[in-house]
């Protein structure tokens, strides 16, 4: 779909990713980026008073870094994009958002493994670098983030 001229013939399939069940025409169930989440997408807080937001002081380039990944508005258009119905764009963004920042640190082991194995139990495939999915994430996201989860990943793995 990215070039196409007037008069032309476009066949629209369905997503064909077995994490994404197609429910009806041109709709299908995303819950499973959900559920990738719900498994590590987070930071434990004690409840009660805000803490001074200047207090923990984040390097400029980790502050942005962290920004450009929080952008990532689960769409799942990388999924679709990908040939192997790969999510690590999608887990790359959650993972990095967290991993670069001080507050994210203290679970980042915890965190990344327990979204790859959520990933793999929703049926995602493996990434072979083919770059369809940072060519079709309409919030810029990079397979750069996929290089950092992939040493976030090992780093839990040896630790
Ligand atoms: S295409 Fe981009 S914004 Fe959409 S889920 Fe993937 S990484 Fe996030």
């Amino acid at each position: 779909m990215r070039v196409f001229h007037d008069s032309d013939t476009i066949v629209a399939e369905p997503w064909r990713t077995k994490a994404f069940p197609i429910l009806k025409d041109l709709i299908v169930d995303r819950t499973s980026l959900d559920r990738i989440m719900a498994a590590g997408g987070y930071i434990s807080a004690k409840t009660g008073g805000v803490p001074e937001a200047n207090s923990i002081p984040v390097p400029k380039h980790d502050a942005e870094e962290s920004m450009d990944a929080a952008a990532c508005i689960g769409c799942g258009a990388c999924v679709a994009a990908c040939p192997n119905s790969s999510a690590m764009l999608f887990v790359a963004a959650k993972v990095s958002q967290f991993a670069l920042l001080p507050q994210g640190k203290i679970e980042r082991k915890e965190r990344v493994l327990r979204m790859v194995e959520q990933m793999d139990k929703e049926g995602f495939g493996n990434c072979s670098n083919n770059y369809a999915c940072e060519a079709e994430c309409p919030k810029k996201i990079t397979v750069t983030h996929i290089a950092r989860l992939n040493r976030e990943f090992i780093r839990a793995e040896l630790t």
